[in-house]
């Protein structure tokens, strides 16, 4: 089975690594990012493929036969299937639920690895039978094992976070506090480093078990106790700081394997993580550590219609009326958000918006990095029902065209156009928003009165040049497209 050398490995393994390179600079921009995933995908398709005839040659190399082939193919056609399934039946709106969910995976897998490389570290190439695991391996495991264990407990809590449909409740969106809950937090960390500092300096051939065992169920139980207290609003930035943390721990997995394809491709997720959740934290106006030690989004559980705050009069009317306003003017921005992608109305707008044009009027697509339910998210819908690139501007690009725009028509969006955010004394107080406000017409489509994700009321609804349209984004655009005709 001697057909591939490591030289031929190292080579296939550094193909992979440029392809993810590729693929992260392709999905940085909506209209690379189809190249962008075809890059990501050739380059898990070399690393794949590369690694199973390594492990082909190891299994003949290695006369216990320790590394089961049947057992890795297995693992291919179960988990394989699995991911294959639950990919191509996942709505968009439940992504961030589903990449959680991985990025889980990802956390228990490196915890399993670590254990089984401390248990038999011959089968791993690590050390000789009958050896001690060397000292510097050790290090690598201890820390591979914590990060990867934090990683899956956090990703699960997220996980039951953001799809909001579990009763349990430390699932619930509100944040679950606790008094002397950061000193806990404090000290489960020391002892987390202390037992396995115990577990690296440990003499003898036998690993020191104990401690590696007592120090990975602390760090399991860190894990749940660092994500309950962030609220709902904030789990985008969770997410992909979890990603961040799964990065790292497959790295320091691959530095004990010595493997340099887990060490390139785990650094990319890791730093790829932590500048999207640096980024984030930018869009929402929050530090990196306010969000892991704060509460915000604490109302998210109000949300809904049961959500709605105040009994304000608003200007409401219907979707003839907001055609009519729209068709007469020069310019409308419109502002997609988490409401569009539920009624999966993309395809209707971009219908809408063809037929607006044809009449004249100039019409833009108004991004803000956090609507919708992942970062991406609306850039994805509009993709999807194939509207021009040139047709959608980021929140810095139109922020200042707002006050010289006739109508401005939200569509399912709220917290992203709250001017709340304004206000010092709110809970989203500098949260960079899109400035719908500053138009002269604004039309809210959404079904109620009912707040956003962040739970706040927003007084956009109640401007007097503002004008609600209720109803399913779907069904009032469609109307909106009837009457423009
Ligand atoms: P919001 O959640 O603030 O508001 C969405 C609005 O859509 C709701 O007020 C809802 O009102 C309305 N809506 C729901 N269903 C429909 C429908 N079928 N038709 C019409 N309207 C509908 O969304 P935004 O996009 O403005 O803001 C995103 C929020 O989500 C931010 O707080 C952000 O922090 C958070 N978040 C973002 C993530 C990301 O990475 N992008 C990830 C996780 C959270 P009603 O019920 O009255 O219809």
């Amino acid at each position: 089975m001697n057909f591939i050398s490591m030289n031929l490995v190292t080579m296939m393994y550094l193909i992979a690594s440029v392809c993810f390179i590729q693929a992260l600079k392709g999905l940085s921009s909506p209209a690379t990012a189809r190249t962008g995933n075809a890059f990501g995908m050739s380059g898990m398709a070399i690393a794949f493929v590369t690694t199973l005839a390594l492990i082909l040659k190891l299994k003949a190399e290695v006369e216990q036969g320790s590394m089961g082939f049947a057992l890795v193919a297995l693992g291919v056609v179960v988990g394989g299937g699995i991911g294959a399934t639950l990919a191509r039946k996942v709505e968009m709106t439940k992504m961030p639920e589903l990449v959680a969910a991985m990025h889980s995976l990802i956390g228990l897998a490196a915890v399993c690895i670590a254990v089984a490389a401390v248990s038999e570290p011959h089968a791993f190439g690590i050390a000789g039978v009958g050896e001690a695991l060397p000292f510097g391996n050790r290090i690598e495991l201890f820390i591979g094992t914590f990060v990867g264990a934090i990683t899956f407990s956090g990703s699960v809590i997220a996980f039951g976070k953001l799809s909001g449909k579990y009763k349990f409740r430390l699932f619930q969106g509100a944040p679950v506090n606790f008094a002397g809950q950061h000193m806990l937090n404090l000290i489960l960390a020391i002892v987390m480093v202390g037992l396995g500092l115990v577990f690296v300096t440990a003499g003898g051939t036998e690993p020191a078990w104990l401690p590696f065992l007592v120090m990975t169920a602390i760090a399991f139980v860190l894990g749940v106790l660092i994500i309950i207290p962030i609220g709902g609003a904030d789990m985008p930035v969770v997410v992909s700081m979890l990603n961040s943390y799964s990065g790292w721990a497959a790295a320091g997995i691959g530095f004990s394997l010595n493997n340099a394809m887990l060490i390139i491709a785990g650094s990319l997720v890791g730093s790829s993580g932590a500048i999207l959740s640096y980024i984030m934290c930018k869009a929402m106006n929050r530090s990196f550590f306010n969000v892991i030690l704060g509460g915000f989004g604490g109302d998210a559980a109000e949300s809904g219609p049961a959500g709605a705050k105040e009994q304000r009069p608003v200007k409401s009317g219907s979707a003839d009326d907001a055609a009519f306003i729209m068709s007469n003017a020069e310019t409308v921005i419109i502002v997609p958000g988490y409401g569009l992608a539920v009624a999966r109305a993309q395809h209707s707008l971009k219908e809408l918006v063809e037929k607006l044009t044809h009449k004249g009027v100039t019409v833009k697509y108004a991004i803000h990095p956090v609507a919708g339910r992942m970062p991406g998210h609306m850039n994805v819908l509009l993709a999807e029902a194939e509207v021009p690139y040139d047709q959608v501007f980021e929140m810095e690009d139109i922020n200042g065209e707002f006050g010289q725009t006739d109508v401005v028509l939200v569509l399912g969006a709220n917290d992203v156009v709250n001017p709340a955010a304004k206000d010092p004394k709110s809970p989203i107080a500098g949260m960079p928003i899109l400035e719908a406000y500053k138009a002269k017409s604004i039309i809210v489509n959404k079904r109620s009165m009912a707040s956003g994700y962040a739970g706040l009321d927003n007084d956009l609804f109640y401007q007097p040049n503002t004008m609600m349209v209720f109803g399913d984004a779907k069904k009032v655009i469609e109307d909106m497209v009837k009457a423009v005709d």
